[in-house]
């Protein structure tokens, strides 16, 4: 099978005439738990997939970038000079930002041709946008002699992200993508940004973490996003801590008590609860891999995050219920809705050899419902960025 670590050399010969100096690689990835604990300075656990973006690259004399995408139309010219949060847009600007910020940060980057080629499936929240950016990192950290740390290319990629393209996300995903292992999960603090690698390998203990993509249509999910943010930072300002994860365990129930009254402070008792609890079931997870437990001990505790995503952050929708409820029924260690919300994929820890009967009761499931039906694959815990 060729996958785009192969294609990209043709590619970059048709495109570019030649060979490339290198190919790059950098992955997608998927959060295994700690879900909208990311702005509350909490606690995240993902883990780089398999699936990823490829670069193949060769620096040219020219202070110029050239860009070419497998996925898309077109070859895109820039002067690197002139990139800058306003004057580029559209997909090439995941590339260019990297490119600015890496020169923001005081870094000569030389000019590149560059040609990406990505196999992360799109829409479904595993990050091909970070792979893109820590994929074009990491070629230009080793063409130019850098010689970055993996945190200071995530930070590179995240600000490419955040100032170049517009979008406000947390540095979770460009952590990942640096920081994978294979055979392992990344724990991420979410404030200190500090990455640890904990052993997570569920084939080597007769298991397999099932990602089914539930495909379903996303619908408000910036304004529900930006809502859940804001009841977070009210909430942490009434209990009068930086951020909700400095609310403890043993201190929740002291917390919730000073919400308020009335339908505002049962909003918010709802939203504190999920995140002081979802930190809780990280550090809880965190610790059952680092002592080498079986990994199915993780079970109750990634079905313990859905719940709690589903009846107090309120940011599931029947899709992904019925995938996570029918997986549970035909036996799963454990399933729960991973990113963000409102659509996206399900995790299910399941026994290797009842994959199939899973995959069946989800199919049966949605059919039943009247929803598109999924498309599913295998999370592979892999290896981060690195040339090839
Ligand atoms: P996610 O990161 O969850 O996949 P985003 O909306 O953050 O979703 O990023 C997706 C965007 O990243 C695409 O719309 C495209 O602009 C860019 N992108 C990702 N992969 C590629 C690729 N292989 N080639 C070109 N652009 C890509
Ligand atoms: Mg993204």
């Amino acid at each position: 099978m060729t996958g785009p670590a192969e294609r990209v050399e043709t590619e970059f010969a048709e495109t570019f005439g030649g060979k490339p100096e290198g190919r790059w690689w950098a992955p997608g990835r998927v959060n295994l738990i700690g879900e909208h604990t990311d702005y509350n300075d909490g606690f995240v656990l993902p883990l780089a997939l398999e699936q990823g973006v490829a670069a193949a690259a060769r620096p040219v004399d020219r202070p110029v970038l050239r860009v070419r995408s497998v996925q898309q139309e077109g070859t895109v010219e820039l002067a690197l000079a002139e990139i800058a949060p306003d004057t580029v847009s559209g997909w090439s600007a995941y590339v260019a930002g990297v490119a600015w910020a890496l020169r923001e940060a005081g870094h000569d980057v030389p000019g590149l041709e560059v040609v990406v080629d990505g196999d992360i499936p799109a829409g479904a929240g595993l990050s091909s946008s970070a792979a893109l950016e820590c994929a074009v990192a990491v070629a230009w950290n080793d063409l130019a002699g850098l010689d970055l740390s993996r945190d200071d290319l995530a930070a590179a990629a995240q600000r490419a992200e955040n100032d170049v393209v517009g979008a406000p996300t947390g540095g979770m995903d460009q952590m990942a993508s640096l920081h994978g292992r294979s055979g392992h999960a990344v724990f991420l603090d979410m404030r200190s940004l500090r990455a640890e690698q904990v052993p997570f390998d569920p084939p080597a203990a007769g298991l397999t973490l099932l990602v089914i993509d539930t495909r379903a249509p996303h619908a408000h999910v910036d304004g529900e996003y930006a809502e859940r943010r804001r009841s977070c930072t009210q909430a942490a300002e009434i209990l009068g801590v930086p951020a909700l994860r400095d609310v403890s365990l043993d201190g929740l129930d002291d917390a919730l008590a000073r919400l308020g009254d009335g339908a505002e402070g049962d909003l918010l008792r709802m939203r504190v609860r999920h995140v002081v609890t979802e930190n809780a079931r990280v550090l809880d997870v965190v610790g059952a891999l680092r002592s080498g437990d079986d990994p199915r001990v993780i079970g109750p505790a990634l079905t313990a995050s859905h719940a709690s995503m589903r009846d107090d952050f309120e940011i599931t929708v029947p899709e992904v219920d019925t995938a996570v409820a029918a997986a549970l029924e035909a036996g799963a260690h454990g399933a729960r809705m991973t990113g963000g919300g409102f659509g996206g994929c399900v995790l299910a820890l399941v026994e290797a050899d009842a994959v199939e009967a899973v995959l069946r009761a989800v199919e049966a499931a949605y059919e039943k419902a009247g929803f598109r039906a999924p498309s599913t694959f295998v999370a592979t815990a892999s290896d981060g960025a690195r040339k090839l």
